[in-house]
Protein backbone atom coordinates (compact mmCIF):
# COMPACT_ATOMS: atom_id res chain seq x y z
CA UNK A 1 0.00 0.00 0.00
CA UNK A 2 1.47 3.49 -0.78
CA UNK A 3 -0.90 5.28 1.53
CA UNK A 4 0.68 6.94 4.70
CA UNK A 5 0.72 4.29 7.61
CA UNK A 6 -1.84 6.76 9.72
CA UNK A 7 -3.64 9.19 7.48
CA UNK A 8 -6.57 11.29 8.45
CA UNK A 9 -9.16 8.92 8.29
CA UNK A 10 -7.41 5.45 9.34
CA UNK A 11 -6.78 4.31 12.77
CA UNK A 12 -4.46 1.21 13.26
CA UNK A 13 -5.15 -1.50 15.94
CA UNK A 14 -3.31 -4.71 16.96
CA UNK A 15 -3.76 -7.52 19.41
CA UNK A 16 -1.88 -8.14 22.84
CA UNK A 17 0.80 -9.67 21.22
CA UNK A 18 1.24 -7.27 18.04
CA UNK A 19 1.68 -11.07 15.58
CA UNK A 20 -1.92 -9.04 14.29
CA UNK A 21 -2.43 -5.20 12.63
CA UNK A 22 -5.39 -4.03 11.65
CA UNK A 23 -6.37 -0.23 9.92
CA UNK A 24 -9.76 0.50 9.36
CA UNK A 25 -10.35 3.39 7.22
CA UNK A 26 -13.20 5.40 7.54
CA UNK A 27 -13.78 4.43 11.18
CA UNK A 28 -17.75 4.94 12.33
CA UNK A 29 -16.70 7.04 15.35
CA UNK A 30 -19.33 5.11 17.68
CA UNK A 31 -18.92 1.61 19.53
CA UNK A 32 -22.05 -1.19 19.21
CA UNK A 33 -22.37 -3.53 21.69
CA UNK A 34 -23.33 -6.51 22.04
CA UNK A 35 -24.44 -7.84 25.47
CA UNK A 36 -25.28 -11.72 24.25
CA UNK A 37 -24.15 -14.72 26.26
CA UNK A 38 -21.93 -16.35 23.14
CA UNK A 39 -20.26 -12.95 23.23
CA UNK A 40 -19.79 -12.94 27.05
CA UNK A 41 -18.24 -16.20 26.43
CA UNK A 42 -16.08 -15.58 23.63
CA UNK A 43 -14.63 -12.37 24.97
CA UNK A 44 -15.43 -12.26 28.55
CA UNK A 45 -17.73 -9.51 28.77
CA UNK A 46 -19.90 -7.59 26.27
CA UNK A 47 -19.04 -7.56 22.11
CA UNK A 48 -17.78 -3.85 21.83
CA UNK A 49 -17.92 -4.13 17.30
CA UNK A 50 -15.89 -0.95 15.50
CA UNK A 51 -16.57 -1.16 12.04
CA UNK A 52 -15.51 0.81 9.06
CA UNK A 53 -15.92 1.76 4.93
CA UNK A 54 -12.47 -1.02 4.42
CA UNK A 55 -9.66 -2.42 6.35
CA UNK A 56 -6.14 -4.51 6.06
CA UNK A 57 -4.96 -6.81 8.11
CA UNK A 58 -1.16 -8.03 8.61
CA UNK A 59 -0.46 -11.17 9.87
CA UNK A 60 -2.41 -13.62 8.54
CA UNK A 61 -0.28 -16.69 9.99
CA UNK A 62 -1.49 -15.50 13.28
CA UNK A 63 -5.55 -15.52 13.23
CA UNK A 64 -7.27 -18.76 13.68
CA UNK A 65 -11.33 -18.43 12.71
CA UNK A 66 -14.32 -20.39 15.01
CA UNK A 67 -17.49 -20.81 12.98
CA UNK A 68 -19.65 -19.87 16.09
CA UNK A 69 -23.04 -20.31 14.19
CA UNK A 70 -24.96 -20.68 10.86
CA UNK A 71 -24.17 -17.17 10.08
CA UNK A 72 -21.00 -15.73 12.20
CA UNK A 73 -17.27 -16.19 12.31
CA UNK A 74 -15.09 -15.48 15.20
CA UNK A 75 -11.27 -14.65 14.61
CA UNK A 76 -8.73 -14.54 17.20
CA UNK A 77 -4.86 -14.64 17.17
CA UNK A 78 -3.43 -17.67 17.58
CA UNK A 79 -0.44 -16.69 20.14
CA UNK A 80 -1.72 -14.10 22.70
CA UNK A 81 -5.74 -15.24 22.44
CA UNK A 82 -7.14 -11.59 21.11
CA UNK A 83 -10.38 -11.42 19.90
CA UNK A 84 -9.99 -9.79 16.21
CA UNK A 85 -13.48 -9.87 14.58
CA UNK A 86 -16.90 -11.22 14.36
CA UNK A 87 -17.86 -11.47 10.65
CA UNK A 88 -21.57 -11.59 9.75
CA UNK A 89 -21.38 -14.77 7.11
CA UNK A 90 -24.36 -13.74 4.84
CA UNK A 91 -23.17 -10.05 4.15
CA UNK A 92 -19.45 -10.93 4.73
CA UNK A 93 -19.74 -7.58 7.03
CA UNK A 94 -16.69 -7.75 9.41
CA UNK A 95 -16.59 -5.66 12.44
CA UNK A 96 -13.56 -5.27 14.90
CA UNK A 97 -13.06 -5.29 18.77
CA UNK A 98 -12.70 -1.59 19.56
CA UNK A 99 -10.65 -2.73 22.10
CA UNK A 100 -7.88 -3.26 19.68
CA UNK A 101 -7.89 0.45 18.82
CA UNK A 102 -6.18 3.15 21.17
CA UNK A 103 -7.60 5.83 19.04
CA UNK A 104 -11.23 4.41 19.50
CA UNK A 105 -11.06 4.68 23.57
CA UNK A 106 -13.17 8.00 22.67
CA UNK A 107 -15.53 6.62 20.79
CA UNK A 108 -19.11 7.05 22.65
CA UNK A 109 -21.39 3.87 22.51
CA UNK A 110 -23.65 4.09 19.56
CA UNK A 111 -26.46 1.52 21.09
CA UNK A 112 -26.63 -1.86 22.57
CA UNK A 113 -27.74 -5.33 21.03
CA UNK A 114 -29.10 -8.25 22.82
CA UNK A 115 -29.52 -5.81 25.62
CA UNK A 116 -31.82 -8.26 27.93
CA UNK A 117 -28.50 -11.07 28.04
CA UNK A 118 -26.66 -8.47 29.62
CA UNK A 119 -24.84 -9.95 32.94
CA UNK A 120 -25.54 -7.57 36.33
CA UNK A 121 -21.68 -6.68 35.81
CA UNK A 122 -22.03 -5.83 31.84
CA UNK A 123 -24.84 -3.29 32.15
CA UNK A 124 -23.71 0.30 30.75
CA UNK A 125 -24.86 3.77 32.24
CA UNK A 126 -25.81 6.24 29.49
CA UNK A 127 -28.64 7.04 26.92
CA UNK A 128 -27.69 5.37 23.88
CA UNK A 129 -30.39 3.16 22.49
CA UNK A 130 -30.96 -0.40 23.76
CA UNK A 131 -32.21 -3.15 21.47
CA UNK A 132 -33.81 -6.51 23.58
CA UNK A 133 -33.02 -9.68 22.15
CA UNK A 134 -36.29 -10.20 20.58
CA UNK A 135 -36.11 -6.32 19.00
CA UNK A 136 -32.42 -7.32 17.82
CA UNK A 137 -33.59 -10.21 15.80
CA UNK A 138 -36.54 -8.75 14.40
CA UNK A 139 -34.48 -5.68 13.01
CA UNK A 140 -32.37 -8.52 11.18
CA UNK A 141 -35.50 -10.06 9.84
CA UNK A 142 -36.44 -6.89 8.87
CA UNK A 143 -32.83 -6.86 6.91
CA UNK A 144 -33.53 -10.07 5.49
CA UNK A 145 -31.77 -12.30 7.76
CA UNK A 146 -33.29 -15.11 9.70
CA UNK A 147 -31.34 -15.57 12.97
CA UNK A 148 -33.74 -17.67 14.15
ZN1 LIG B 1 -1.63 -11.70 19.26
ZN1 LIG C 1 -23.28 -11.13 20.70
Amino acid sequence: MAEAASGPGEINGHCLCGAVEITLRNPKPQVEVCQCAMCRRWGGAFYSALSGESFAITGDDSISTYRSSDWAERAFCKHCGSSLWYKFLPTGNRSFLAGLFSAADNYPVEREIFADEAAAWTELPGEHARLSSAETIAEAKDAGYDLG
